[in-house]
């Protein structure tokens, strides 16, 4: 028999616990229908381990997020804990987890659904139908490359260090989960670099180039990361998959993701290395733990539930359940219903409990109908 499919929820703090409680009616929702056995697990992490444990996660929350197949991340942190050292804030609960779980490809999709077209920054003509995802190296680069720090010089002048560093195989890594994203897709994937002024930009594109070279169903080009960021904001439908080092991906992402509309609508997954079969994830929304809204019920949960949407294509292995969860998002959005970060001045804004509500009943609509896409029709 399949053991059972292990899923740590770890909500957090702030609406991190209202929009993962959210995503965790819609696991409920798809429990019976993914042909495994779903064992969920819940855990402490950011201020609330604080306030349990003294600590943002203990040693035990991670040894299970390491013994999971998927962990479900709300988010972290409030002002109540901001007068803490940095290493004690609830920040350092999710920084540990990303290292520990060597989460190396941050993925972030900018999918723009019809009916938020005119919430984008760009023109709707500009954003209907884009669907790209970026790729982000996450745990090297100039975020963790040394020698890093300051000195100060003999004669007095003050000299500061960060220093970008590669290594061959961190290249490969990530180029190899991004060629294997891409196939499932369009087949054509755009590695963005500075190689014509930086080492590590040869590195990358020689090596992404090489990773690619042995699989020809895959479109690679190359781009330097300058042109990408004005590529994003001139003609975002041009891109399919974008693989980029931690930097520019830390950049990249955010331009890419107002081109969609709110913070409230992105979903991310983490991604790390296949260990014993299994390769570890975390999947979370893009925003933080929003001190301003929380308590209120009024977070919008549809990024927690696309990032379950993530987990269910890449922990799960299940596309068409990942489809069929996209499908019935779209037809909540197609029918007018927004959370008040969606809605438009004095229009009427539903709560976070009445958005998740609506899009099971179009679960429960698109499974009657067994047909995710007739719900789209229906709109
Ligand atoms: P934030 O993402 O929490 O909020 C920014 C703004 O967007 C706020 O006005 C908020 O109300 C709104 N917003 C965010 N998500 C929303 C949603 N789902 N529905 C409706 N409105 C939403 O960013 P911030 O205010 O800069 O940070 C607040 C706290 O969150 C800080 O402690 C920060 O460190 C933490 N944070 C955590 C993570 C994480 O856990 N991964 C990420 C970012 C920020």
């Amino acid at each position: 028999m399949r053991p059972p499919f292990r899923l740590l929820v770890l909500p957090g703090d702030g609406i991190g616990v209202e929009v993962t409680d959210a995503a965790l009616r819609i696991v409920e929702w798809f429990m019976p229908r993914l042909g495994v056995e779903v064992a969920i697990e819940h855990g402490l992490v950011g201020g609330a381990a604080i306030d349990a444990h003294g600590v943002p996660i203990t040693d035990a929350v991670v040894a299970r997020a390491m013994a999971a197949d998927a962990v479900l991340f709300g988010a972290v942190g409030g002002p109540r804990w901001d007068a803490l050292p940095i290493a004690r804030r609830p920040e350092a609960g999710i920084l540990r987890l990303r290292r520990d779980l060597d989460l190396f490809a941050n993925v972030r999709p900018a999918f723009c659904f019809d009916a938020l077209v005119d919430r984008s920054s760009l023109k709707p003509e500009l954003v209907r139908g884009l669907d790209l995802v970026i790729v982000r190296e996450a745990t090297a680069g100039v975020y963790f490359g040394q020698p890093r720090g300051e000195e100060t010089l003999p004669d007095g002048t003050v000299r500061v260090i960060d220093t970008q560093a590669y290594t061959a195989d961190e290249v490969r890594r990530v180029a190899a989960f991004a060629i294997d994203l891409a196939r499932g897709r369009s087949g054509r994937l755009c590695s963005v670099d500075k190689a014509n002024v930086m080492e590590t930009g040869r590195l990358w594109r020689h090596t992404v180039a090489a990773a690619a070279a042995s699989h020809p169903d895959i479109a690679l080009s190359h781009m330097y990361a300058d042109n990408c960021a004005m590529q994003l904001v001139r003609q975002p439908r041009q891109f399919d998959v974008i693989v980029t080092d931690n930097l520019f991906g830390d950049i990249l992402s955010d331009a890419a993701a107002m081109l969609t509309g709110s913070l409230g609508m992105l979903p991310s997954a983490s991604i790390g290395p296949l260990v014993g079969g299994r390769r570890r994830a975390l999947y979370e929304p893009v925003h933080g733990s929003a001190p301003d809204i929380a308590g209120r019920g009024i977070a919008n949960p549809l990024a927690a539930i696309l990032s379950f949407g993530m987990a269910l294509r890449f922990s799960f292995g299940d596309e068409a359940a990942a489809r069929r969860l996209e499908a019935a998002v779209a037809h909540v959005l197609a029918t007018g219903l927004r959370t008040a970060d969606l809605a438009d001045a004095g229009d009427a804004a539903v709560s976070c409990a009445r958005m998740t509500r609506a899009v099971l009943d179009a679960l429960d609509r698109g499974a009657a109908s067994d047909a995710p896409d007739a719900l789209l029709a229906e709109a």
